[in-house]
């Protein structure tokens, strides 16, 4: 399930679309905002605004039926560059991605934005998951953000602005985007499809971020989130556990198996990570029903406060370790070791 339109973003969209007519558009855009959220979507949207040719919408969103709104809908529109890392299948944005390198395939930011646009508008390069570009290649794309030319724009999103350098942050506008929120992430699933009470769990999970929600659903959330339960509560082993694990079928749509294991893990962590976290803030005094796992604060078999930190800084060192592309399989072995309780040891009989 992927959504069509970046649903509440509307109104950032129509500021974009003003300052596009009127001739104040930045640049080099920073669009931030929590996974899921519609960023990329929105970034799409404005460029198919910008492309069109009826002109940058003045209310709504661009028309949608002219060839370059199709083409743009598409994929297919000669004046848009995408970065997708995840899809591309790189962890990392490399260097070859922004400037010319020998033997590099797949074009680069610096070639596309030397040539004259095809439409003779604009030229937009997206970039995805920017956190992801390396140092080498922030450090290129400064040189692109010092001189962009006329009629270029760059957008850049990022749940991680804080993994972005500095420079790269003070030559880009940011553009917050914030999560739709719950009921329309629920709305959303429940219009594709989505049987009613697990599309409410996998908005309130996702914390009303549509994308996320949709994800969590596709992944099997649920019954992730049972066998992370399961083990906490004791009724699963490690081990057991870790069985049940390699069973669990999702949806990791990722172009190749080992970036699909990566991605399961990581959906996996993430979910254990959010509970935990949760039953912490529970802990702390915050009111359950405001938390996206708050149902899990009133079971009987919550952590004690010294167990639940000792698992959340597991389930933490295993994420980093599946982001570092460590085995990540083994990383969900050692977080499964680590929520499992502390059983009491069997007492001494004397003789
Ligand atoms: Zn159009």
């Amino acid at each position: 399930m992927r959504f069509d339109e970046p649903k509440g973003h509307e109104q950032v969209l129509a500021g974009l679309f003003a300052a596009a007519r009127e001739d104040r558009l930045a640049h080099a855009l920073c669009f931030t905002g929590p996974d899921g959220a519609g960023k990329f979507l929105a970034a799409e949207r404005l460029a198919m605004g910008l492309f069109c040719a009826k002109g940058p919408p003045v209310s709504g969103g661009p028309c949608g039926a002219c060839g370059p709104c199709k083409r743009a809908r598409a994929d297919s529109h000669p004046d848009v560059f995408v970065i997708d890392p995840l899809a591309e299948g790189e962890e990392e944005i490399k260097l070859e991605r922004i400037t010319p390198r020998t033997g590099a395939s797949g074009g680069n930011v610096s070639e596309f934005l030397a040539l004259k646009p095809m439409e003779g508008g604009w030229r937009v390069v997206l970039v995805r998951d920017a956190e992801r570009l390396n140092e080498e290649a922030q450090n290129a794309l400064l040189k692109t953000l010092e001189e962009p030319g006329a009629s270029t724009l760059l957008v850049l999103v990022t749940a991680r602005p804080d993994l972005l350098l500095p420079t790269i942050h003070s030559r880009c506008v940011r553009v917050a985007l914030a999560a739709p929120g719950e009921e329309l992430a629920r709305a959303l699933l429940l219009a594709a499809g989505v049987p009613a009470d697990e599309a409410a769990t996998s908005a309130r999970w996702s914390r009303g971020a549509p994308g996320a929600a949709s994800a969590l659903h596709r992944r099997g959330a649920v019954r992730m989130r049972a066998l992370f339960v399961r083990v906490l509560a004791g009724e699963l082993t490690a081990a057991e556990a870790v069985d049940a694990w390699s069973e669990l079928e999702g949806d990791f749509d990722a172009r190749t198996p080992s970036a699909g294991t990566r991605l399961r893990a990581r959906t996996f962590l993430d979910l254990a990570i959010e509970a935990l976290s949760d039953l912490r803030r529970a802990r702390s005094g915050l009111d359950p029903a405001r938390l996206a796992h708050g149902d899990l604060a009133t079971a009987a078999w919550v952590p004690s406060a010294a167990a639940l930190e000792r698992q959340l800084e597991e389930c933490l060192r295993a994420r980093q370790d599946v982001d570092l592309n460590l085995a990540p399989d083994a990383a969900v072995e050692r977080a499964l070791l680590a929520l499992e309780p502390v059983r009491a040891p069997a007492p001494r009989t004397s003789r």
